[in-house]
């Protein structure tokens, strides 16, 4: 048994706003007195990722017969049935009482008690507002991640998330602003806007501000706030505002993750996606013209149901047409309950041969950028130690990972020349 065990730990699968979430649950769970419990916040984007979760459950209980087991996040969302079917397993939490303080009182209240309640998970549709859990910061982490919103009002045909997470609701501005301030005062230098569609943000707010007005409040009011990053964003929900803060803030990192999906146009209609190929190209080339050093990376599904080889070709092209540098690639993975599920699906092998090519030239596109970075003046969040000491990982503005051949301290920003790169990271000098 772990001295670890002894107190309390949080397993987190899939996203960074997941990641936000349990620093808040175990917040509530240590306020709460609670001890030798092991919280899972568990992730239901691929049927691989939920089974993942189940697998460790198994493993933490057979490792620790007496620890208590909390299970929470999209999966126990939208399948609570089948954690509270399992032994193991004491509690199923849903992704909005996973965040509540009473949630984690009444367990350690009721813990073996025959009153106790297996199942705590409310219809997540039903739930309109998202208030915000302030936090001092994260454990092991120098970037510290902002919930700015939650949920989805979309409906793309092959995603789970909406099921898990209810609809969009937005984080009042001001206290997004007091969060980042709390945040930056407490040493983080690189703030991530985080949620499930940002883009949306403001639209269930009073005169509905956007993400662009929430970024220039955040720029405004938080000088001393180094770096702002977005994380995943929907190319063709852009307004102005961000348009204008992408274009010409430095301190908005150029690094853009666009969630693409696919570069036909007519799997996008069939994906239930709001833009085309054409939209996306367009979008690149305008942003390139105002920053030329912006780099984009993108989610691209392989082997969504119907997709041909032609179509395939299209995601390979639009690779090149937008000049894509990191790329993330699901093999498309059927999700009970979504519309896609149900349209006639591509072979398993076929998936997987479409995946292993759209990584090959991930691969590709990555190395071109990252060989181009030598002799280049980069600056660096230093995020680690390696080797004791002797140097040190962390990632540029344009977040490609980089080792500094010297001892500095986790957090810090520092200039640095690229002398080389290898086995996916640059290695660089201080360059004071
Ligand atoms: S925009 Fe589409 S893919 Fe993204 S969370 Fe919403 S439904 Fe899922």
């Amino acid at each position: 048994m772990t001295s670890e065990h002894k107190k309390i730990e949080v397993v987190t699968f899939g996203c960074r706003l997941n990641t936000y979430e349990s620093e808040v649950m175990k917040n509530h769970a240590e306020l709460a007195g609670l001890d030798n419990t092991v919280i899972f916040n568990t992730c239901a984007v691929t049927a691989e990722a939920t089974r993942q979760a189940r697998q460790s459950i198994r493993r933490t209980r057979k490792e620790n017969p007496d620890v208590k087991i909390i299970v929470t996040g999209c999966a126990a969302q939208i399948n609570p049935e089948q954690f509270k079917r399992m032994d193991e397993v004491d509690q199923v939490l849903g992704n909005e009482e996973k965040l509540q303080a009473e949630s984690y009182l009444n367990f350690g209240e009721n813990f073996g008690l025959d009153k106790a309640e297996k199942i705590l998970v409310n219809d997540i549709m039903s739930i309109k507002e998202t208030a915000n859990h302030f936090i001092e910061g994260y454990a092991d982490r120098t970037r510290a991640f902002v919930q700015v919103q939650n949920g989805c009002d979309h409906r793309c045909t092959f995603c789970i998330i909406p099921y898990g997470r209810g609809n969009s609701r937005s984080v009042p501005m001001g206290d997004i602003v007091s969060q980042t301030k709390r945040l930056v005062e407490n040493g983080y230098q690189e703030i991530i806007i985080t949620g499930v569609d940002i883009t949306s943000y403001g639209h269930d707010l009073p005169r509905q501000p956007t993400l662009g007005d929430l970024c220039q409040k955040l720029l405004k009011f938080v000088p001393n706030m180094k770096r702002l990053r977005l994380s995943s964003i929907d190319s063709i929900e852009i307004d102005d505002a961000l348009f204008q803060v992408i274009t010409e803030e430095e301190r908005l990192m150029p690094h853009l993750h666009l969630s693409l999906q696919s570069g036909d146009n007519m799997i996008l209609k069939r994906m239930k996606r709001r833009h085309s190929r054409e939209d996306t190209i367009d979008f690149c080339k305008r942003v390139r013209a105002k920053r030329p050093d912006i780099v984009f990376g993108a989610d691209i599904i392989a082997g969504f149901p119907t997709e041909d080889e032609e179509m395939f070709q299209n995601s390979l092209r639009l690779v090149e047409a937008c000049d894509l540098t990191f790329l993330h690639i699901f093999p498309y993975s059927a999700r009970e309950g979504t519309p896609a599920a149900k349209m006639p699906p591509v072979s398993g092998d076929i998936i997987k041969v479409r995946a292993a090519r759209l990584r090959a030239l991930g691969e590709e596109k990555f190395d071109h950028f990252m060989m181009a970075q030598i002799g280049k003046r980069v600056s660096i969040l230093v995020e680690k130690d390696l080797e004791s000491g002797k140097s040190v990982i962390g990632h540029t503005e344009h977040f490609a990972p980089a080792k500094i051949l010297a001892p500095v301290m986790a957090g810090a920003i520092v200039t640095a020349r690229v002398k080389g790169y290898e086995k996916g990271i640059l290695i660089t000098e201080l360059d004071n």
